[in-house]
């Protein structure tokens, strides 16, 4: 059987994978290979927990390939020159990959098939950004209409499962993967991801319209990790919750609100794909320019999780503890950062690509340029969350605060999403001193707002 590299990127499944079974059904023998390349490994971006996850999701990747009489093969280095070796050692004809959309990747891959016998095929997203298009050939810049024509497009069907023995493959010397921490909350691998989607899809789908806002339960997917390095196939995603809502009538609204998120997703890499400079700069012009203020010591605190806001201060805790933040902490955190303290939304940008696990380059950027207010999706840069209003509404107890700041554990719900406002001596009854316990809020956020407003109305 002649030979193929599957040159394995950000897609750790083999169910659904798109390169896998091209190779396959054309006929050839996949040599699973990841490359260290250390511009990944090493860069602006890097999250040792994403990392972690990364090489967790390899290693099990590395024992599903040999419980299938195959193996993984890992190199270092530059991944022209490791292909181009590779090539040569093996006899290999052929290299199949998941297209990849960030301008990283394009750049790599362009410069690859330049050389080498390189084919990308479509795997990250269900539809390709170049498909989800206006009549006239634009790409969309809006969610709602991107939206309907992207389930105005017929879902394709997930491939079948890979073969229980796996063709012969030449035996060839390779690098043992680092050993890196892997994030607690998140064990890696396929087995694992298609466990936790069954599971949320059984117990939890049907109130996810409900629940999905709501910090203080677990109602969301967390699935974020395994869609960002394709332990699960976002296609085969979307294709069963929609069967499971034609079974289960109950289910139809939070597989509708499910499906939203996931188009969201695939919004922001067709965005990515067709405006890469959103990477180095604000997707409207106007904005491009905002005095933002240069203030470490701010930075600081809400990196830290002191601002004094309780809600900011939790889910900033929950990032850095855990590697994950839920949805609406992340959009009250970064307004947090760029409205209150009217810091530049890169710089929160970069401090979650080097902690989140899902850390994910059109996604991350997306979601901060929308609560920036400075992207594509027509956020008002007027609507400023009030950090205490989203802390009532969104955790009405504080349980989700008093989990992640231990110093307010004994604070009522009256008083734990502004606890400033504790009177003396409730504070001295409950060993709490406000000031010294945990911080005053850094900015007040009336004025704070008043300030954002005026420096985005003359943006
Ligand atoms: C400032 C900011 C930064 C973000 N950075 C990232 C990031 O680096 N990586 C990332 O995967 N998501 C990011 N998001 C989107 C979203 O917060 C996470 O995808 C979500 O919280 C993951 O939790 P979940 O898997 O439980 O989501 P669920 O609610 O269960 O959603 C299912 C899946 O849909 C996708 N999704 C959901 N919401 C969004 C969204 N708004 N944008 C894009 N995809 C979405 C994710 O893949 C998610 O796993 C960011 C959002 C904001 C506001």
């Amino acid at each position: 059987m002649p030979l193929a590299i599957w040159w394995i990127r950000r897609d750790l499944r083999l169910s659904d994978n798109p390169a896998l079974a091209t190779a396959l059904r054309e006929g050839y023998a996949p040599l699973p290979l990841f490359i260290l390349d250390p511009r990944l490994l090493r860069n602006r971006f890097t999250a040792p927990m994403r990392l972690g996850f990364l090489m967790a999701g390899l290693r099990a990747l590395e024992a599903d390939l040999r419980a299938r009489g195959a193996y993984l093969l890992v190199r270092r280095g530059d991944p022209g020159e490791v292909l181009h070796q590779v090539l040569a050692e093996s006899g290999a004809e052929r290299i199949f990959a998941e297209e990849d959309y960030t301008p990283y990747a394009r750049e790599r891959d362009a410069r690859v098939a330049r050389a080498l016998p390189l084919q990308c095929v479509l795997g990250l997203t269900v539809h390709h950004p170049s498909n989800v298009i206006k009549a006239e050939g634009e790409p969309y810049t809006v969610f709602t209409p991107f939206s309907k024509a992207w389930k105005a497009l017929p879902l394709p069907r997930p491939l079948g499962e890979v073969p229980a023995r796996w063709p012969t493959l030449p035996r060839l010397p390779g690098e043992s993967l680092p050993v890196l921490p892997p994030p607690a909350l998140f064990p890696a691998g396929e087995a694992e991801a298609r466990r936790r989607w069954r599971a949320f899809l059984e117990d939890s789908i049907c109130d996810y319209a409900r629940a999905r806002n709501r910090l203080d339960l677990e109602g969301t997917s967390r699935l974020s990790p395994y869609l960002r390095f394709g332990m699960l196939s976002v296609r085969q995603v979307v294709h069963e919750a929609l069967e499971w809502a034609l079974e289960h009538p109950t289910a139809r609204h939070g597989v509708e609100a499910f499906v939203n998120e996931i188009i969201w997703r695939e919004f922001y890499q067709a965005i990515l794909y067709h405006f890469p400079h959103v990477t180095r700069e604000a997707f409207r012009p106007q904005f491009r320019h905002l005095p933002w203020r240069e203030a470490p010591e701010d930075l600081g605190a809400w990196q830290a999780g002191r601002t004094g806001y309780p809600i900011v201060d939790a889910c900033m805790r929950q990032l850095q503890a855990t590697g994950w933040m839920h949805n609406r902490g992340r959009m009250i955190a970064a307004s947090f950062l760029v409205k209150d303290l009217l810091i530049n939304w890169q710089a929160g940008e970069r401090w979650f690509m080097q902690h989140l696990v899902d850390g994910d380059v059109a996604a991350n950027n997306g979601g901060w340029q929308w609560t920036a207010g400075v992207g594509t999706d027509a956020a008002p840069y007027f609507r400023i969350f009030n950090p205490v209003l989203q802390g009532r509404k969104f955790d009405p107890e504080g349980r989700f605060i008093r989990r992640w700041l231990p110093e307010l554990a004994r604070v009522p719900a009256a008083y734990v999403h502004a606890p400033w406002t504790m009177p003396p001596d409730l504070q001295a009854r409950l060993g709490v001193q406000v000031g010294q316990d945990y911080p005053l809020p850094i900015v007040d956020h009336a004025l704070a707002r008043a300030r954002a407003l005026s420096v985005y109305r003359q943006g």
